[in-house]
């Protein structure tokens, strides 16, 4: 048989070679302690786990939902920009539920992307925005983040060539791989520089709601005349951790919109009406569980940061998102770093130059493993880096 060769052209998965050696050395009895994968360890808060069980016991669940999503759980998700943002939307037209926010994030290429189209990502990034595009025959352009920009990219810099060329721009924050953050005026310019050049400005928001230290992370959509220009995907995911219950959703540009909701209608049936009720409940229910993930996570990013400085590699603490990127020890490579760790001590964290080119020369360290396993890898961290 043969496969497509849009399949072929998938760059390699860069974790593979990683994910061999870490079974090779569970195989071999060493107690891997993970810090590779940003999966929340934390269950997802009883109220919303109920609201799920109730409404699956409910026999008007049961059928095909509808392509758009059920009418309440639109308008929570309007609601809820209301109250956080202070952004209006029409639950008819700007809001449309997604089967968790990476389903979108992929099928935004499949409505926007024609055979040889061009989309700019920040790189480091999310490798959906990438891979996704390859699929659909397009290419990307990489916006380069670095220290020197605060992993925050500079629009102005952007080849004019590279912008006339392209399609879509994608961006991220609070960030993944980098936990970069980024301001309001950030995001007004980021409007402003795609409504000049004909492009669509497609935010990725998935941790909006993961900040620390009094920092409130914005959304694209506040932005002057984001409605006609931007669209924005969100998800439970990260904020309620339910990344199994696959329940996100994209608002914006009502064209945009329903270009992907067309494509949508052609591939899938929606998501299934009892985890859209919990969804609503999730939204709609008390909030204090995500103040609780915070400060979970927040004492986690200090003693990652804390053990990080007292080996001798700088890191800042980040401003949201539930990562620690990290730059590895001069004159190593992100892999060669991620292989002495588990050789030495049997810790893994993720090569950034699995999330881009300009990923290089940095590791990421997730803050979603329990505490103790946590404190014990950063001992172990800071003992590797001691001996080396
Ligand atoms: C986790 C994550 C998502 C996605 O999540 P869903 O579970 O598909 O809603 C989207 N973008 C980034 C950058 C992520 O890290």
């Amino acid at each position: 048989m043969r496969s497509a060769r849009r399949i072929a052209a998938l760059p390699p998965y860069l974790f593979a070679e990683l994910d061999r050696k870490v079974s090779e050395a569970k195989a071999t009895g060493v107690d891997v302690i993970s810090f590779g994968i940003g999966d929340p360890d934390r269950p997802t808060p009883a109220h919303i786990v109920e609201a799920g069980q109730k409404a699956m016991a409910d026999q008007a669940t049961h059928q095909y939902p509808s392509y758009y999503g059920m009418p309440e759980f639109r308008e929570a998700v309007a609601a809820y920009y209301d109250r956080r943002f202070g952004v209006t939307l029409d639950p008819a037209t700007q809001v449309l539920p997604l089967i968790g926010s990476k389903e979108g994030i992929a099928h935004l290429a499949t409505a926007f992307v024609d055979p040889g189209d061009m989309v700019l990502v920040q790189d480091p990034g999310y490798p959906v925005y990438q891979t996704a595009t390859m699929l659909a025959g397009g290419g990307t352009f990489s916006i380069p983040l670095n220290e020197e920009n605060d992993f925050v990219p500079r629009l102005d810099r952007i080849p004019q060539l590279s912008v006339q060329a392209s399609k879509v721009l994608w961006i991220n924050f609070p960030s993944n791989p980098t936990s970069a953050v980024c301001t309001p005026e950030f995001m007004a310019g980021a409007v402003k520089f795609c409504a000049g050049n004909d492009l669509l400005l497609a935010h990725d928001a998935a941790y909006v709601e993961l900040t620390y230290d009094g920092y409130t992370a914005p959304s694209a959509l506040q932005a002057p005349g984001a409605l006609d220009t931007a669209i924005e995907f969100g998800s439970l995911s990260k904020t309620y951790n339910m990344t199994g219950w696959r329940v996100g959703w994209v608002v914006g540009a009502a064209p945009a919109v329903e270009a992907i909701g067309r494509v949508k209608t052609n591939i899938d049936s929606g998501i299934f009406n009892a985890l859209q009720r919990a969804g609503i409940t999730a939204l709609e229910g008390p909030q204090d569980c995500i103040q609780e993930n915070i400060a979970v996570y927040k004492r986690r990013r200090d003693v990652v940061v804390d053990a990080l400085n007292a080996s001798g590699i700088p890191v800042g603490a980040p401003k949201g998102a539930i990562y620690v990127w990290v730059p590895v020890p001069e004159g190593q490579t992100s892999v060669g770093f991620c292989q002495f760790l588990l050789d030495e001590v049997g810790v893994v964290v993720a090569p950034g130059s699995g999330y881009g080119h300009h990923g290089e020369g940095f590791v990421r360290f997730s803050l979603t493993l329990r505490d103790d396993r946590l404190d014990e890898g950063m001992e172990r961290v800071l003992k590797a880096m001691k001996t080396s």
